[in-house]
């Protein structure tokens, strides 16, 4: 085996996790290849995921905020929407940051193959080049970032582009009259505020009781409120029995005890229902590799699979699958891989659903600690008690700390409203460090600022919050 500074690497996938790992094992002085289908570094993430999406949410939010200023006495006119320049100004940012890490897999000579992989034993690679030519190539280490793909379901698989993916909803070839959203995921709430703002009569359909399964309902409320507003139809309890291509649309039916109107035609229907690990990588059975019931790669702290020369993370090996998971477990099989006591063991990983209002949360949701039946003390800050929410004529939103009753530390962080996505980092950053509520309280924060909010929560921990009047209980 050869000394660790000598390791030649090979990171199959491009994605959040794969460049991270590559540029970070660059950085460590370590030989790097890197293997992607596309034509430069980006993944799910920068192709046709987090960044598109979030191009295109920022402009649905300048439409809906235009539209909402009439109520502080500006009026704009409506809307006149250049879908081929919206296309493009979305294009351009992939293609500024994709072509970025292109730079900079070559300023870090990482040897970087426009390719697909298939696994011919624990150390070597057979390489298909996009070019056309295919070689064997060996390496010392190998890992696993191939990522997910949205997950189908067989009897909603119709050959017609009137039926779209979260991959061709962020196409954008053109803004449908009605879109029927499959899933209350964030991926089809995200996409169906798109589409609305754009001029869509927007339905979402979920078969659970509710939209964002899994997080804290009094989370999800002000957002369902506003939901109700810009969609079309939220309908719950409801599945889709079946969808039929005809001359006209998509004719869906639907399921359930809540259902009015068992059929109804939409121009189009984004299928929205999860995402699928890609570990169908060809032969992976010739390696130790174990792949679990769900389809995730089984990998230990370090991302380390059952195969000793091979690491997995990102996407394909679970849970929450977000980027910034992704990419902080590159770090971590690389550090592995080099030789240093690494474990990937954080206490919070943030999750944000850039809707209008945000969602975002951390660390321990009160519906993972009911499930638990671990005791907590939950202190929460209405932001209509909040200056800055007001001034931006947003008081629908609420922060919530999760506190460990004997200790007072912050266990988790959950919010909703304007700008959540941003604030929730001060919270991963409280559970990470274990700071106690008072930690929080006494951190002055900015204002008038949304961020004081937090410590407002820690206020409210401690009956203090001067913002906020709750009697004395007798
Ligand atoms: C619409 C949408 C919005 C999203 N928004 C967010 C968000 O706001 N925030 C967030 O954190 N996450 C978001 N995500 C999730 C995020 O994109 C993923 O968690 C992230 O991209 C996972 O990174 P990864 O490195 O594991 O793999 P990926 O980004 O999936 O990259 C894997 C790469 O591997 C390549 N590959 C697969 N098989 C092979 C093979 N055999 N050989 C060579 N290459 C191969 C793939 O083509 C792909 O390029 C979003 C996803 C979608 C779909």
């Amino acid at each position: 085996m050869p000394e660790t500074s000598n390791l030649h690497i090979a990171v199959v996938g491009g994605g959040p996790g794969g460049y991270a790992a590559a540029f970070l094992a660059a950085d460590l002085g370590l030989r790097v290849t890197l293997i992607d289908p596309e034509l430069n570094p980006g993944g799910v993430c920068l192709y046709r995921g987090c960044i598109p999406s979030k191009a295109l949410l920022h402009v649905a939010k300048l439409i809906n905020e235009s539209r909402h200023a009439k109520n502080w006495g500006i009026e704009f006119a409506e809307p006149n929407i250049d879908v081929a320049r919206l296309r493009s100004f979305k294009d351009g940012v992939i293609k500024k940051l994709t072509g970025g890490l292109g730079q900079l897999s070559k300023q870090r000579k990482v040897e970087y193959i426009q390719g697909r992989v298939a696994f011919e034993s624990s150390t070597t690679l057979r390489v298909s080049r996009a070019a056309g030519s295919e070689d064997s190539l060996r390496f010392d280490r190998i890992i696993i970032a191939t990522g997910s793909r949205p997950a189908v379901i067989p009897s909603l698989k119709l050959d017609t582009p009137r039926m779209m993916d979260s991959t061709s909803a962020l196409d954008l070839s053109e803004v449908p009259g009605t879109l029927l959203v499959i899933g209350g995921g964030y991926i089809g709430l995200e996409l169906g505020t798109v589409y609305a703002a754009l001029g869509s009569k927007v339905s979402v359909v979920e078969m659970l009781p509710g939209l964002l399964p899994g997080a804290d309902r009094d989370l999800v409320l002000p957002l369902h409120k506003r939901m109700e507003k810009i969609f079309d139809s939220i309908l719950l309890n409801t599945t889709v029995a079946a969808v039929k291509a005809e001359a006209d649309g998509i004719r869906v039916t639907f399921d359930g005890p809540e259902v009015k109107e068992r059929e109804r035609v939409f121009d189009k229907v984004l299928v929205s229902v999860g995402r699928k690990p890609n570990s169908e990588i060809p032969g992976l059975e010739k390696t130790q590799v174990k792949v679990g019931p769900r389809g995730f790669i089984e990998v230990n702290k370090q991302l380390r699979t059952d195969d000793p020369t091979i690491y997995a993370i990102g996407d394909v090996v679970g849970e929450p699958m977000l980027a910034h998971k992704a990419s902080h477990e590159g770090r971590t099989a690389v550090e592995a891989i080099a030789g240093h006591k690494v474990a990937f063991e954080p206490n919070a990983i943030p999750a944000v659903v850039f809707t209008d209002p945000e969602i975002a949360w951390c660390g321990l949701t009160e519906t993972q600690a009911q499930k638990e039946s671990r005791e907590i003390k939950v202190a929460k800050f209405p932001w209509a008690a909040s200056g800055r929410a007001l001034t931006l004529d947003r008081p629908e939103g609420l922060t919530k700390l999760l506190i460990d009753p004997q200790t007072e530390r912050v266990l988790g962080v959950g919010i909703v409203g304007v700008g959540a996505g941003e604030l929730i980092a001060e919270g991963v950053l409280a559970v990470e460090m274990a700071a106690l509520a008072k930690d929080v309280a006494l951190t002055i924060h900015p204002h008038p600022t949304l961020s004081e909010t937090l410590m407002e929560s820690a206020e409210v921990f401690f009956g203090t919050s001067t913002d906020i009047y709750r009697p004395k209980p007798r």
